[in-house]
């Protein structure tokens, strides 16, 4: 095993949240001899494969955001105020990033690639310039665009600071409560984590068709079990019913509430209605369009690599959520496609330094898999082992802090500490 001395290679990464962070350290380890950090982990009186080449690498990555994001923790950073501190981790001060020599952090906006001449263009967070990066591979990892509240719109975690702080006290005022509006995964969790935190609140779910998570491909019995679970936890679910409009109204303190309607001519007044129902978009415009489905996915295939007949695409990879790709999107998932798409590249640094045929990890088919929160409980759906929920199977999940620590471990962010 050695170092084979050239100029570093130069890897251009997309977003700097799970699956872009998972491929940065993974490709990190692989390129400096060490075992991936998501790979398959050690059997005992067996030898762990350590990667047989090292390289010399210089990872960019570039983020609209000044920092991780946890975005599992939405739901309950928006009830609590404490929480929302530690979901956003400044690049920073995140151990497995400041103390690489071979991560480089950017704040901007990717706007452009050019796949032929391996050339990315992207506007500064800070100073709005239009700058330009070469790179030899890259790993698109810019998951989805979401709207408000379901994720932060701040760029900083000064401004999330202060949005989710404002939502936070709309929420809890405390006179008529909050609906929030949608019952797929995130209106569960958003309504469940605030009934849980604030069980004094009137907390409402208003879901327009009459089984929760509709338009996830789970067995009803999760469905049902979900709905008796977050009535047990307080929270008051109305199904197979719309919302026809809202109305912003002040009282007597000039206070803002809301007259909300529903399509049977039923009125509700509430502190805040928080919408969790807008469709999200692949975050790929800076793709060219013959690497994108009509909905703006990227067509991977099982390696990763971008499709057949667009240029370079053994040298271009894409992973997480922006993917199309069997399976509902997770956190999980994003992360093992992150390692997955280190693990090509890795391939593909041997295979142009040596001529060796890549060997890729390809990714198999990925069923309907489902961990969710809902208030103390969760209720997971695995292939294997079919549904659970309770108390134990929100320790297993999510552990105590709705994921936050499980997720850091697993990428390892802390070099070896808990976050703090
Ligand atoms: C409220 C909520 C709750 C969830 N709960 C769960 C859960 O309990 N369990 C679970 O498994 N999954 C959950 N998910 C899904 C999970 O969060 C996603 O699957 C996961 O975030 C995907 O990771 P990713 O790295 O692909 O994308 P993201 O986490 O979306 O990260 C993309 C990154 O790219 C950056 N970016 C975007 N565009 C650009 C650009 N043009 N230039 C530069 N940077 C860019 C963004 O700033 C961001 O940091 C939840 C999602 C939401 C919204």
């Amino acid at each position: 095993m050695g170092s084979i001395p050239t100029t570093p290679l130069r890897v251009l990464i997309v977003g700097g949240s799970y699956a872009g962070l998972s491929a940065a350290l993974n490709l990190q380890d692989l390129c400096t001899g060490k075992p991936p950090r998501c790979g398959p982990k050690p059997v005992e009186g067996q030898e762990t494969p350590i990667p047989s080449q090292q390289f010399d690498i210089d990872i960019t990555i570039i983020d609209e955001r000044d920092g991780f994001f946890h975005l599992i923790g939405t739901p309950l950073a928006l009830a609590d105020h404490s929480y929302a501190a530690k979901t956003w981790i400044n690049y920073t001060d995140l151990p497995a990033v400041r103390d690489s020599s071979n991560i480089n952090i950017l704040q901007g906006t990717v706007k452009h690639v050019d796949q032929v001449l391996k050339t990315a263009k992207y506007v500064t967070s800070t100073t709005k310039e239009t700058k330009t990066v070469e790179y030899d591979y890259l790993i698109a990892a810019a998951g989805l665009k979401r709207v408000w509240p379901v994720v932060p719109q701040a760029l900083t975690k000064k401004g999330w600071l202060l949005e989710a702080g404002k939502h936070t006290d709309e929420g809890t005022k405390g006179r008529y409560g909050v609906l929030v509006v949608g019952g797929g995964a995130v209106g569960i969790e958003m309504a469940a984590e605030l009934k849980l935190v604030r069980p004094e609140l009137n907390v409402t779910l208003v879901h327009s068709r009459e089984k929760l998570l509709s338009s996830e491909p789970l067995p009803d019995d999760v469905k049902e079990k979900t709905l008796e679970l977050l009535r047990e936890g307080g929270v008051e679910v109305l199904t197979g019913l719309r919302v026809k409009k809202t109305e912003e109204v002040k009282d007597e303190q000039q206070k803002t509430f809301y007259r909300v309607t529903f399509e049977d001519g039923k009125t509700m007044l509430a502190d805040q209605v928080s919408f969790a129902i807008s469709r999200p978009v692949p975050a790929t415009e800076f793709l060219g369009e013959e690497v994108k489905d009509d909905e703006g996915y990227v067509k991977i295939q099982p390696s990763l690599a971008f499709p057949e007949g667009s240029p370079n695409n053994f040298d271009h990879f894409a992973a997480g959520d922006l993917v199309k790709w069997s399976g509902i999107k997770r956190c999980g998932g994003a992360m093992h496609m992150g390692y997955f798409a280190a693990n090509n590249v890795y391939q593909r640094i041997i295979g142009s330094r040596t001529g060796k045929t890549p060997e890729f990890l390809q990714l198999d088919e990925i069923p309907p898999m489902i961990g969710l929160a809902v208030g103390k409980n969760a209720v997971s759906y695995w292939p294997q082992s079919g549904m659970s929920y309770g108390e134990d199977v929100m320790k297993l999940f999510f552990g105590d802090d709705l994921g936050f620590t499980i997720c850091w471990d697993h990428l390892g962010l802390g070099n070896g500490k808990g976050p703090v």
